[in-house]
């Protein structure tokens, strides 16, 4: 495993190469942008991610993020997910250089997102995909269900109660 600033001296050779190769702008908000991706281990949306550049005092637009975004999903420095959650317009996304091929665990209560790599799901891609002469670009592969971290146990278990108080209010 790469350590993180190989990871990202990397990604930014990649990033170089890919906007040289489209003929797009070397902009330094870019390489900026790549770099606060990489900074991070979570599943971000781009709101987020333009929330921290701000926070960490560095002036870009709502508009290059998106873009940005865009541009690294394209040359697949970036995973962009669709987990559809409660909102499920949002595209959660998350570095993918140095990373293993996952899947998705996302809790309904808290809306944690958890991981897994099971080396099954390569085999089931390889044999659907020669069963019906299909070439599988990608996948996505999400689990719902509750979570056991013990703070969502308990908010869940105090909402439910909650509930309860109210519909003996009423009834
Ligand atoms: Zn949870
Ligand atoms: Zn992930």
């Amino acid at each position: 495993m790469l350590n993180s600033t190989s990871l990202i001296a990397e990604a930014r050779t990649k990033l170089e190469g890919y906007l040289l190769k489209k003929g797009l702008r070397r902009s330094s908000e870019r390489f900026a942008i790549l770099e606060e991706v990489y900074s991070r281990d979570d599943h971000f949306d781009a709101e987020e991610l333009y929330q921290a550049m701000h926070q960490r005092s560095f002036a870009v637009s709502r508009a290059t993020v998106y873009n940005t975004l865009e541009v690294l999903v394209d040359c697949h420095l970036v995973r962009k997910n669709q987990f559809g959650d409660e909102d499920n317009t949002k595209s959660r996304f998350e570095k993918s250089l140095g990373r293993q091929q996952h899947a998705h665990l996302i809790c309904v209560n808290c809306h944690r997102v958890m991981e897994f790599c099971d080396p099954r799901l390569q085999l089931i891609k390889n044999t659907v995909g020669n069963m019906l002469q299909f070439h599988v670009e990608s996948h996505s592969l999400v689990f719902y269900g509750e979570c056991s971290d013990a703070a969502c146990v308990a908010r869940t278990k105090a909402a439910a109660e909650h509930a309860n108080l109210q519909e003996g209010k009423t009834a």
